[in-house]
């Protein structure tokens, strides 16, 4: 379970609770602090995610402290998660960080499935957000790069 005083990702207290805001964001790790499910709730984020486009790149965090980043290809993206083409294995129940130019989010392993391709093994993922924020919304918005 999420709570809601505590960053999903490197686990700070951060005691803003039903404070938090759309915009909010972990002071130490920079993670998305908005809970999923409220924004599956409301309207802009069904206005928001039929506009969006399916495919684009992203990067992800597999730990904190973080040591290192990963690359993936989103293949679908949905209001309560994404399907994205790893080249970096993951496993099921593993909490990543997102960061990317149409969202950030932390969102949770539900499904590994490896893929072969000529080159080199992928895995297609599939994830479900426990936070999530979109950058393309409609109100007053300043992005903060850490
Ligand atoms: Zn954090």
């Amino acid at each position: 379970m999420l709570d809601p005083n505590k960053c999903p990702f490197c686990d700070l207290s951060h005691g803003l609770a039903n404070s938090i805001k759309y915009e909010s964001v972990c002071s130490r790790c920079g993670s998305a602090l908005y809970p999923a499910e409220k924004q599956i709730l409301e309207q802009s984020g069904n206005r928001i995610i039929k506009r969006i486009e399916k495919e684009w790149p992203l990067s992800f965090y597999t730990q904190w402290p973080i040591k290192r980043g990963y690359i993936a290809k989103t293949q679908d993206v949905s209001l309560n998660g994404i399907q994205i083409l790893s080249h970096t294995p993951v496993s099921e129940g593993q909490l990543l960080k997102i960061n990317s130019h149409m969202l950030d989010a932390v969102a949770i392993v539900v499904d590994v499935r490896e893929q072969h391709t000529m080159l080199k093994k992928r895995w297609r993922v599939g994830l479900q957000y426990v936070t999530l924020r979109f950058h393309n919304t409609q109100g007053t918005f300043v992005e903060v790069n850490a």
